[in-house]
């Protein structure tokens, strides 16, 4: 069952000639695992940000569900965002000032939920984070500052976690690391996954790469002809 979809999802930045995606159509399984390919400035981060609901298409819809993502309103979509969605950046974007357990219970803070200690405990040493509860993240290295933004994705078990190049600031052996955490949610707990790479090894795991190149997606799985 497609849990995620996209229809003609065109996004046409101002001022710019050619629009970053061009009529995108694609279709998400529950529990899949996918990857997204292509050149620097094809449309990725694009696409990914509009998937989230971080970002607003030009035109074209995304159903998560039943939901029409862009027919909810700004408070509607900011719950959306905090509970359907996991997102992963490059450089982290934890907040600063928070403590590794703040940044990860942010999510579920915002919404008024206290994580239960014993699911919090879980999440904590899958993440190998048990003795950095209370460190900022200017003192961890740049792979457990991810393995924090992972605790955060995953802490509202959101329906699905969008990851934009996730290692491209790590070495070989964090980078590994990194992956390993994202596949062992995807295939221990059904998380479904998109994530950006350039790394062609991390592609080869996925149940599927989509391509874009110049905004024109292919491999999305849906045709678009209904
Ligand atoms: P990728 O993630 O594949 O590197 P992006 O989605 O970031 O590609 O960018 C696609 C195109 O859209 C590029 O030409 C980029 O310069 C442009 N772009 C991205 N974000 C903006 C923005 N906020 N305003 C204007 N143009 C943008
Ligand atoms: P959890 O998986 O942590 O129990 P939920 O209780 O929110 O999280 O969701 C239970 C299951 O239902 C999950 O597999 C989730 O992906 C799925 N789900 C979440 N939201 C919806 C929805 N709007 N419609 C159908 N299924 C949903």
């Amino acid at each position: 069952m497609a849990i995620l979809t996209a229809q003609e999802l065109t996004k046409q930045y101002s001022g710019e000639e050619q629009p970053a995606l061009n009529h995108a159509n694609l279709a998400i399984e529950a529990g899949e695992f996918v990857a997204i390919v292509g050149p620097s400035g094809s449309g990725k981060s694009t696409l990914l940000h509009l998937l989230g609901g971080v970002d607003k298409p030009t035109s074209g819809t995304v159903h998560l569900y039943d939901t029409n993502v862009f027919e909810l309103n700004e408070t509607q979509l900011a719950i959306f965002r905090r509970r359907q969605v996991g997102l992963i950046y490059q450089f982290y974007n934890l907040l600063p000032v928070l403590t590794v357990q703040e940044n990860i219970t942010l999510p579920a803070d915002l919404d008024g939920r206290k994580v239960p200690a014993d699911e919090l405990a879980e999440l904590l040493e899958i993440l190998g984070l048990t003795d950095k509860v209370q460190s900022l993240p200017s003192e961890l290295s740049g792979g457990q500052q991810q393995r924090v933004a992972i605790g955060r994705a995953l802490v509202n078990h959101p329906a699905i976690v969008l990851a934009d190049e996730p290692t491209g600031n790590l070495d070989k052996r964090n980078s590994q690391e990194i992956m390993d955490l994202l596949r062992a949610a995807n295939t221990k707990r059904g998380q479904t996954l998109v994530v950006i790479t350039h790394d062609p090894e991390i592609a080869a795991q996925a149940d599927r790469v989509m391509t874009i190149t110049d905004g024109r997606l292919t491999g999305g799985g849906d045709d678009g002809h209904h």
